[in-house]
């Protein structure tokens, strides 16, 4: 897997880098992550938390629940970064259809299973867990 990674939002006023390769990738299917991007599930690269660099912009984030905070471009709305702020270690998520080359990282499971919507069909043979990411 790549060293480290870029990306940006649509329309391109924020755009990122990070360093070292993500610890897990995973597709959520949670009704937070749906609302969040818009689309049936949101697809998620687990990093350290210190390794985001924004190199243009500034994100507007969202405190989504007591535990965490969800970055987007203000301008286009762009769904961008997680950041985990609860008791256990900070965590980072980047959202891989974000990224400038999305095909580097590779998913390896799929979480919140019991909120799959039942039309999204995915014959790929990852794991799944019914709710949070046992990470
Ligand atoms: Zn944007
Ligand atoms: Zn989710």
């Amino acid at each position: 897997m790549a060293e480290s990674l870029s990306g940006g939002c649509l329309c391109g006023d924020v755009r990122y880098e990070v360093r070292g390769a993500p610890v897990y990738v995973f597709h959520c299917h949670c009704s937070m992550c749906r609302r969040a991007g818009g689309a049936a599930f949101q697809t998620w690269a687990g990093l350290e938390a210190d390794a985001l660099t924004v190199t243009q912009g500034t994100p507007q984030s969202y405190r989504s629940s007591s535990f965490a905070r969800r970055s987007f471009c203000g301008r286009c709305g762009g769904q961008l970064f997680y950041h985990y702020t609860g008791a256990q270690s900070p965590a980072l998520w980047v959202s891989a259809g974000t990224l400038d080359h999305p095909e580097r990282v590779t998913p390896d499971r799929h979480v919140f299973e019991s909120d799959r919507i039942p039309w999204v069909h995915m014959e790929d043979g990852l794991p799944r867990t019914e709710g949070d990411p046992e990470l």
